[in-house]
């Protein structure tokens, strides 16, 4: 059935029935939620906006799929500030011939990652679209003030840690467009993971020095880091973590082998420093925190990101991340 039989309020009624007991003070349903905080904590606020066309292509996103990665690139940002998610709210605005099937499919994976991580749907707003379909999520998480991890706190010396792969979301959107619809690097793409148990573990165990989340490849993330601490970077090409697709189907002397983790983007996995006298607490923390950790490069007195290569090369990058309006 389209929506335009169905209607916003019954909508909004069986999005409201499929989260069911929120465990809020107000649920969907008045004119604001509402939500005791935890006592101490400062409330950590972060929007995504996902645009059919430009964030997502309907052809390869399933909207089970969808739903997840609407909620899974905010939690990622919570994740990066060592954040704990708590609320969530979902803006839809449809092209007026979507299916319920759909939403339903859609509100189904979205519910689906947020009981994953403890999310409650608070709330949100509905609208038609006359031009495609867009997505706004905004996500609300808590975290001790004093544990909050920023970008700026990097200080030379420091080493700089990644956890995952890197590269893998760029080749699967390449495999997309190519017509390929499954392996590793698709679902990267299409159904990231956010990494709160790792983001968790560095803040409250003090361990991250700066962190941020890959979203605009490492060379632009990593970037971010070193401007606002005001610092320099050199990272390690040939230490960059790749996956063993990543590795079959890019060869090592291919641009793509250090374009796509540089400039791709969409990985969705921390980036973070160390201090050099923590760096031994990092390997444990693989195993706890489900997901490799590997060391990438370190931080410099000075300015800009050098490249450095296994032969003893080097270069200044001028990588630059996914930029929406060049
Ligand atoms: P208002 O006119 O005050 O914006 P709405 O009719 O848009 O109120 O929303 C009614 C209730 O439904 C509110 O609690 C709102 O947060 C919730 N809501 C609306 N759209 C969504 C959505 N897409 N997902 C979750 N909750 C929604
Ligand atoms: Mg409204």
């Amino acid at each position: 059935m389209s929506l335009t039989g169905f209607g916003e309020f019954s909508l909004i009624r069986k999005i409201k029935e499929k989260v069911g007991d929120s465990g809020l003070l107000i649920g969907i349903g008045d004119d604001t939620a509402a939500a005791l905080p935890t006592p101490g904590m400062a409330l950590l606020a972060t929007a995504d906006l996902l645009a059919e066309g430009v964030h997502f292509d309907l052809s390869w996103h399933l909207p089970k799929i969808l739903g997840r990665k609407s909620l899974a690139v905010n939690l990622s940002d919570i994740a990066a500030m060592g954040g704990i998610p708590r609320h969530a709210l979902l803006s839809l605005a449809l092209p007026k011939d979507v299916s319920t099937e759909f939403v339903d499919s859609f509100i189904e994976g979205f519910l689906e990652i947020a009981a994953e991580h403890g999310v409650t749907l608070a709330g949100g707003d509905t609208s038609a679209s006359k031009g495609g379909l867009f997505i706004n999520v905004t996500m609300l998480g808590e975290q001790f003030p004093e544990l909050v991890v920023r970008r700026s706190g990097a200080k030379a010396g420091d080493l700089i840690f990644m956890s995952g792969t890197a590269g893998d979301s760029a080749l699967g959107l390449r495999l997309l467009r190519g017509g390929s619809r499954d392996g590793s690097a698709v679902k990267c793409h299409t159904d990231p993971v956010p990494r709160l148990l790792l983001g968790r573990i560095l803040a409250e165990r003090r361990l991250a020095t700066a962190m941020i989340d890959v979203s605009d490849g490492i060379a632009s993330d990593l970037g971010h880091i070193l401007e606002q601490s005001k610092v320099g970077g050199i990272l390690n090409l040939a230490h960059i973590p790749r996956s063993v697709e990543f590795k079959k189907i890019i060869s090592v002397d291919s641009d793509g082998y250090n374009l796509l983790p540089l400039t791709g983007g969409e990985d969705y996995e921390l980036l973070f420093t160390v201090a050099p006298e923590n760096q031994d607490k990092i390997a444990p923390l693989a195993v706890e925190s489900g997901v490799d950790l590997t060391c990438v490069g370190i931080i410099t007195a000075g300015s800009g990101l050098v490249l450095a290569s296994d032969d003893g090369s080097s270069c200044i990058s001028n990588c630059r991340g996914y930029d929406h309006f060049k």
